[in-house]
């Protein structure tokens, strides 16, 4: 069952890739594994997936063995506390929703900790809703980039959004071409660090991401079915 839908799935990303002139392979799939079981990861590892998505501290400390498959992937995709960051820091390969200086600083400081090197995006509220996380401004996005140059411990690689929930296509397409709008105006004015990753798309949404340039989709419930928000994990 995962395996033939993560097949269709990347089946569809070739096609949409072809479709919109992007070049082939240029888009990642992140399996967004969020409250479905480790068990159900092993099954989409064994179907050759390798980058996952989650997006709470607690459920990766409790879910996913520190002894993880080879090449087994996890990045952290949900609102992430400061006072959170000191335990996921060892467990992650990278943090996809960055969205404060004040968040930086303490990734810095506990992965500089750990002498571990930590990957990371930032994350932009490009719909707007205020229940959405993100760097709300161009301002505030600038303030943390001026600073990420001397950080020696995060490796920033690119942006990440989410989409807005309701609005139709228009109101969708417009935020991820922001999106990639303000990654290009990024790459201009600090040239020296990598923009190379714009994580945008998910389920509902990523043959439009696709065609508006991103290089990452983060499909969940297209892959592992609907979420179990009651089940503990
Ligand atoms: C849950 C989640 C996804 C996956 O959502 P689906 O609609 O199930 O594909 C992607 N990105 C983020 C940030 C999420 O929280």
């Amino acid at each position: 069952m995962i395996e033939s839908r993560l097949n269709q799935i990347l089946q569809e990303i070739r096609q949409t890739e072809a479709k919109s002139g992007r070049k082939e392979g240029s888009v990642t799939l992140m399996a967004v594994s969020k409250l479905h079981p480790y068990d159900e990861m092993q099954e989409a590892y064994m179907a050759g997936q390798r980058l996952f998505g989650e997006n709470h501290v607690q459920e990766v400390e409790t879910k996913i063995p520190l002894k993880r498959p080879e090449g087994m992937s996890i990045h952290l995709i949900g609102h992430l506390q400061t006072n959170k960051v000191g335990k996921i820091v060892p467990l992650v390969d990278s943090i996809d929703s960055v969205d404060s200086l004040r968040l930086l600083q303490k990734i810095e400081a506990h992965a500089s900790a750990s002498a571990k090197k930590m990957e990371i995006l930032f994350e932009y509220n490009t719909s707007g809703e205020a229940s959405k996380s993100g760097f709300c401004s161009e301002d505030s996005l600038f303030e943390a980039l001026d600073k990420v140059g001397e950080m020696e411990h995060v490796i920033p690689r690119g942006l990440m959004t989410v989409g807005p929930l309701g609005g139709g296509e228009g109101r969708i397409r417009q935020a991820f071409r922001f999106l990639w709008l303000l990654k290009e105006r990024c790459q201009t004015r600090y040239p020296s660090l990598d923009f190379s990753t714009l994580s945008m798309g998910m389920s509902g949404d990523y043959k439009i991401a696709i065609e508006e340039g991103s290089t990452m989709v983060r499909i969940g419930s297209a892959i592992f079915g609907p979420r179990n928000y009651q089940a503990s994990v």
